[in-house]
């Protein structure tokens, strides 16, 4: 039997609504002592039955993964992979000839919260978010290859750096099923080669979710002066160089730069059009001239937490002014945020002050958001967590 939680009266109400997270101040009482991860069944007041899901002692009491009474076994989470796969093969994103580098779970976005898994070719590298899916991880590894229709040979688990650190469950990440304990592959996305270093890369080694606005870069980017700030990986300095003038990909980290001119050059060669600065993007933007009319700023979240709201608010402020400043007339600004805090609504507030700070005259391209293998979950709003807009400055 698993244990219970019973909702105090009123608190039923989002979970009718479908909502996967239930907040320990909604909890009236527990019981069946349960261990962080444990699978707990939630109940309203009057003791009817609501969802079940994964127990743990913060401030999210419960995900949620079923609204319905279920036996989380094997074959539950079997369907719920092949669901995740369907949708993805319907969305025209798995099996695509040109692009091998998707994500496959989505955590709430696919009913699974606390689980990510992404492709890059052959190899499925998932990362728990939750002691309850890293309990289960041999389980969900040991099915990827069966739902992908044999496209996963092998499964890494990189959950070292995103389980609960109080959960002091001491994951070491590693190949789970196959892999000869490679680091890293080459894979494609949209005809473009990418190396990707799951070992020691950012997140489970490639930012998959900015394929789309990658795609629209790449369109707008024609005989541009291209500046990519925050590039990582270069992913937008590799389809900026299919017809820019220039491209200059800014990073802090040298390993980053490093790996934006490998990416580079494994799709143009040594082709003098592009150059990686290792510096901070704030002093970068503060010394350079009007020298670019496309510029691409995709930081790092600034906020994690919703006490940080305001000083990352301040810091998107901050960033676009230096750039709708900087920018040369008729100049493209591809702006984003991925903090989940900042909404939508707050993070356009923003590049708006911004660019009334500077007095140009800004209009609105285009908005960007999550790629479909991305999906934002309708019950979930704080699934939707990327921001892009375009703008055109004159
Ligand atoms: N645009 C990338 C993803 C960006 S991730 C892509 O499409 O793949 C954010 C990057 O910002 C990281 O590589 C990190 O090293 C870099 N970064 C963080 N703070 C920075 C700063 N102050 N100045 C420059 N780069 C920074």
């Amino acid at each position: 039997m698993p244990a219970t939680i019973i909702l105090k009266k009123g608190k039923e109400q989002s979970v009718r609504r479908y909502h996967p997270w239930i907040f320990s101040g909604a909890v009236a009482s527990v019981s069946g002592n349960p261990a962080e991860g444990d699978v707990v069944e939630v109940f309203a007041w009057d003791k009817t039955y609501l969802a079940t899901g994964h127990w743990a002692p913060g401030s999210i009491a419960v995900r949620i993964f079923s609204f319905v009474k279920c036996s989380p076994d094997r074959e539950f989470f079997s369907k719920r992979l092949k669901e995740a796969m369907q949708y993805r093969v319907n969305a025209g994103i798995a099996g695509k000839a040109d692009t091998n580098v998707w994500r496959l779970v989505h955590g709430e976005g696919d009913g699974l919260p606390g689980l990510v898994v992404d492709i890059y070719g052959n190899v499925a590298v998932m990362q728990a978010h939750t002691a309850g899916f890293w309990h289960i991880r041999e389980m969900i590894a040991g099915l990827l290859p069966e739902v992908t229709g044999g496209l996963v040979t092998a499964v890494y688990d990189k959950s070292e750096g995103t389980l609960p650190f109080m959960a002091k469950l001491n994951p070491s990440n590693g190949f789970l099923v196959g892999g000869n304990g490679e680091p890293g592959t080459v894979v494609s996305e949209n005809g473009y080669r990418f190396r990707v270093d799951w070992e020691k890369g950012q997140k489970t080694g490639f930012f998959i979710d900015q394929r789309d606005s990658r795609s629209l870069l790449g369109r707008h980017s024609n005989g541009r002066r291209v500046l990519n700030m925050f590039g990582y990986t270069g992913g937008f300095s590799v389809y900026a160089m299919s017809n820019a003038e220039l491209v200059h990909t800014v990073d802090s980290s040298a390993a980053a730069t490093a790996l934006a001119d490998e990416n580079v050059k494994l799709n143009f060669g040594d082709d003098p059009r592009h150059r990686s600065f290792t510096t901070d993007a704030f002093s970068f933007m503060a010394g350079m001239e009007r020298e670019y009319d496309l510029i691409i700023l995709d930081p790092p979240a600034f906020a994690k937490h919703q006490t940080a709201l305001n000083q990352a608010l301040q810091g998107y402020r901050r960033l676009n002014a230096l750039a709708i400043q900087k920018i040369r007339p008729g100049g493209l600004l591809f702006t984003f945020s991925c903090s989940q805090v900042v909404s939508r609504d707050d993070f356009r507030r923003s590049v708006f002050v911004a660019a009334a700070n500077t007095g140009r005259n800004v209009r609105i391209l285009s908005q960007t958001g999550q790629p479909a293998d991305h999906p934002v979950n309708i019950y979930h709003p704080e699934s939707e967590y990327l921001k892009g807009l375009v703008l055109f400055i004159e």
